[in-house]
């Protein structure tokens, strides 16, 4: 237990340094004092020039730091780091490895334990203990060493890539800087940043400069003010239900807001052009760290005191300031965990480009931009957003690259990249009123997901032939309560009219995994295996029937809805949610509404789904592949999950035999079959799905005209012979390069990706 609170509090202390020699320096003292040895040292590989180099030491000769390096294969510590694993010795000196560097002073130290510092596969460098005593390390004393060393790998890795931790001083933010997420929108992207962060969250707010020191300070006051007003009045209600000693409570919170306590540090920070929230969070989060760290019970029980004041003073920051959040004309939108209703807090026409630090290129947020068309970077997750604010930064989202404060060379390099892309789209207009039809005459179905009313505009515009699939919980996202069904039926009404005559094909209520709403939240260990889709709505059949009644009512007289069920796993779930549709359809027309029951169909987006297909394909009208799902539930990757991204790959062999096997159920029993999920909007594997027997292929607006343009080059005859031959492949990298290859002799694969990123 005394191990585990040195461990926390050693990885919490590192974790607020400034700059990456502080956290070093922390590393080594803290380990030394835990651990009682006479030495503790790291050492960390400078890419650069390939060596070890000597960072930081408690215990040695401090002069030797950054002097002192070892080639890759030179001593202990190169063998350390080329076997990945610990290496604990008596007798140091006598080891046939051991180097001596007389400005270290090494030579009085005989036992040795070092370990690798590993940061997603990589050596970062190696930590070291050393003591005079000749003894072997115990077992407890090496597990604690790695244990250490693993947590505090990844906060090198964030120190190292972001020249800070959390720090971004003033010299930073002028320096071009690089960080590396995955793919959430393709396009490129110039702008200024507006930091957005959850209401109330201390350790998300942004802290940036200020224009004006003397408001700023103004404001604060004001905010302290409201806040002991609240408290004054707090106290006084409570006081009859109180003691002595909890009434005393409330007196030391007032106290604690005092110029002589965490009021007068907030304002000394303001003073120095830090804003009132930034200035904040500091504060208050390095006193709560102070008193978690403490051994006494009572007195690490405060932090939760000075954490609440702190909310409070925060609220009242945030109240007064987010009316006034300025949106520059090219707004790139960051934030820790982008939400949907946080892009819809953005004007439009504003909005260029998003980061978000946590979520990957399923995320819904991802999904979204690319129905918006925004480029977008997911998990960036060394990206130090809250000293971002107003700095102008690169989105590269073909390559998941973010640059902030690029140099005018950069600039210049992606302001080119961004007209031609905007060249390539005009292109691409051209074709909207052209059929999605092969060389050889062979017609495929492109159709559009929506969610948004912007969608439906863009997607009209861009030669859209239906809706695959509309995403009906984005008008639940962005309210405050769910709405009522007559508010339902006006917004499907509208997406039935705009398309009408074209089918729309609306699927019901899909919230939990990451689509949780801000008033019907699912807190759940593992939310994606947990209570979603389906398992929700028929839990609640009144929240289903009010649906899917509203749908109907908004059918009437236009005829052309199709109603989808979202993560059906089995044929009960299924039964049961016929039935309801069933009755919602009788109750609607003894109402005397005139409509005619619209066909039904089945999303295929669980593994289970895909071994059932035939018999689920059987009980309904159509079947519609959720590809985002069935890879993530297939491969077991998390699509939300940045450190997994890798390994999130649609294009993996068991994915594309699983699709195959759900088009031939389908077919075998006379049924269309369409996928929704973002493979469909991917050129290169829009073609294997055509050749698979797809009949529609249905994607975000932004893709649609590089998907007809593809299929409009490239026959029928010769995506059966690459689908024959990746499907005998076993690798998904292999497969990608094999449909790059295609596109490239083609001379078609400028639609992927522009040649110069
Ligand atoms: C899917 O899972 O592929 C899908 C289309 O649904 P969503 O992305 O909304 O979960
Ligand atoms: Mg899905």
């Amino acid at each position: 237990m005394k191990m585990l609170n040195s461990l926390r509090s050693i990885v919490q202390e590192v974790n607020s340094a400034k700059d990456l020699n502080g956290a070093l320096g922390i590393i080594v003292k803290r380990v030394r004092e835990a651990m009682n040895t006479d030495v503790c040292s790291v050492y960390l590989l400078d890419p650069l020039t390939e060596r070890y180099v000597f960072m930081a030491t408690e215990g040695l000769k401090q002069d030797a730091i950054k002097k002192v390096s070892l080639s890759l294969s030179e001593g202990l510590v190169g063998l350390v780091a080329s076997r990945e694993e610990p290496i604990n010795l008596e007798d140091a000196q006598n080891h046939p490895r051991f180097v001596y560097f007389p400005l270290t002073g090494e030579e009085r130290f005989n036992s040795f334990l070092g370990v690798p510092i590993i940061h997603q596969r990589k050596v970062l460098g190696v930590l070291i203990v050393q003591q005079k005593e000749q003894r072997k390390f115990d077992e407890g004393e090496e597990a604690f060493l790695v244990t250490m060393s693993a947590q505090l790998a990844g906060v090198i890795a964030h120190a190292e890539a972001t020249g800070g931790l959390d720090s971004m001083d003033v010299e930073a933010r002028k320096r071009e800087m690089v960080f590396k997420g995955v793919v959430g929108c393709q396009g490129i992207a110039i702008g200024d940043v507006v930091v957005m962060s959850p209401k109330a969250d201390l350790s998300v707010v942004p802290n940036q400069p200020c224009d004006d020191i003397v408001e700023e300070l103004k404001f604060f006051r004001s905010c302290i003010q409201a806040v002991r007003e609240d408290i004054e009045s707090l106290g006084k209600k409570l006081a009859s239900h109180l003691n002595q000693e909890e009434r005393a409570l409330f007196d030391v919170y007032l106290r604690m807001l005092d110029d002589g306590a965490i009021g007068g540090e907030v304002e000394t920070l303001i003073k120095k052009g830090v804003n009132a929230q930034g200035a904040l969070s500091e504060v208050i989060l390095s006193h709560v760290e102070t008193f978690s760290m403490m051994d006494d019970e009572y007195l690490r029980e405060r932090a939760a005191d000075v954490k609440d004041l702190g909310l409070r003073v925060l609220a009242y920051l945030q109240e007064s300031e987010c009316s006034e959040l300025d949106y520059p004309d090219n707004t790139i939108l960051v934030g820790e965990e982008l939400t949907a209703s946080m892009l819809g807090e953005v004007p439009k026409d504003k909005l260029v480009g998003i980061i978000s630090v946590q979520g990957s290129s399923n995320s819904h947020v991802a999904i979204l931009a690319r129905a918006m068309d925004i480029p977008t970077v997911m998990g960036a997750v060394d990206l130090p957003y809250k000293q971002m604010g107003k700095l102008n930064v690169v989105i590269d989202g073909y390559n998941g690259v973010v640059y902030s404060a690029p140099s005018a060379e950069r600039l210049k390099h992606y302001q080119r990249i961004y007209h031609e892309d905007k060249q390539l789209i005009e292109g691409l207009d051209a074709l909207t009123d052209k059929p999605c039809v092969t060389p050889d005459n062979h017609n495929v179905a492109l159709w559009v997901n929506t969610g948004l009313m912007a969608d439906v505009f863009r997607s009209l515009d861009r030669g859209a032939e239906g809706v695959g699939l509309f995403r009906t919980e984005i008008p639940f996202l962005l309210r405050e309560r769910f709405p009522s069904e007559e508010e339902q039926r006006i917004i499907y009404r509208e997406q039935l009219e705009a398309f009408a005559p074209m089918v729309v094909t609306m699927r019901t209520l899909d919230v939990g995994g990451d689509k949780s709403l801000p008033y019907f939240p699912i807190e759940e260990d593992n939310p994606f295996l947990g209570w979603r889709g389906i398992r929700v709505t028929l839990d609640h059949p009144e929240i289903f029937l009010v649906q899917v009644r509203a749908m109907l009512k908004a059918s009437e007289g236009l005829d052309n809805l199709r109603i989808m069920l979202p993560m059906v796993c089995n044929m009960s779930e299924l039964e049961s949610a016929l039935y309801l549709i069933h009755r919602a359809h009788t109750e609607i027309e003894e109402e005397g509404f005139n409509v005619n029951l619209p066909p039904l169909g089945v999303m295929i987006e669980v593994p289970a789904a895909v071994y059932q297909a035939k018999s689920i394909a059987q009980r309904v009208d159509f079947l519609s592949v959720g590809s985002n799902d069935l890879t993530q539930y297939l491969l077991a990757v998390d699509r939300n999950n940045s450190r997994v991204a890798d390994l999130y790959h649609s294009f993996h062999p068991a994915v594309l035999q699983a699709l195959q096997k759900v088009v031939d159920a389908a077919h075998e029993v006379g049924k269309p079959v369409s996928i929704c999920g973002e493979l469909a909007g991917d050129p290169g594997a829009a073609l294997l799905l055509m050749a698979m027997g797809f009949d529609i292929l249905s994607m975000s607006a932004t893709n649609l005209p590089k998907v007809k343009s593809v299929i409009r080059k490239i026959t029928l005859d010769k995506s059966k012979q690459v689908l024959a031959e990746v499907m005998q492949m076993d690798d998904a990298h292999v497969i990608m390069s094999h449909i790059e290859l295609l596109l490239e002799q083609e001379g078609i694969s400028r639609v992927f990706r522009p040649a110069a990123v």
